[in-house]
């Protein structure tokens, strides 16, 4: 059974009143924010070492590895937030984490 909290009053909430944490009032609005506002640095995929075992989409925290057809073709950049578990998950090397801004074919060679 899901539990609704009463945010009425959340404008009054003072941040003493509570330990570190989050309060989610909605279930399921992670979508409505754009965490790929966090990243320094974004997931770039060889496609020549990419097998599509599609570990990395099954292992990304934020659901932002697109898969169309069994096999991945992109990354959601409005969601990715950088953190590189893709990268680290994936067992054939064929993700590197670049930094935001770096020259796409200078990451090829
Ligand atoms: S984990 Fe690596 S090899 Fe597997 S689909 Fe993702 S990028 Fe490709
Ligand atoms: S860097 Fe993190 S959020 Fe972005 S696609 Fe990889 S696992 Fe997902």
């Amino acid at each position: 059974m899901s539990k609704t909290w009463d945010v009425s009053d959340m404008d009054n909430w003072r941040s003493d009143q509570f330990p570190n944490g989050a309060v989610i009032p909605v279930a399921g609005n992670s979508e409505e924010y754009s965490t790929g506002g966090w990243r320094n640095v974004f997931p770039y995929r060889n496609d020549e070492k990419c097998t599509q075992c599609l570990l990395c989409w099954i292992f990304c925290p934020d659901t932002s590895v697109l898969v169309k057809d069994d096999k991945v073709y992109d990354f959601d950049m409005k969601h990715c937030k950088g953190c590189g578990v893709c990268a680290k998950e994936c067992p054939f090397d064929a993700i590197e984490m670049v930094p935001e801004g770096c020259e796409l074919p200078e990451v090829k060679k």
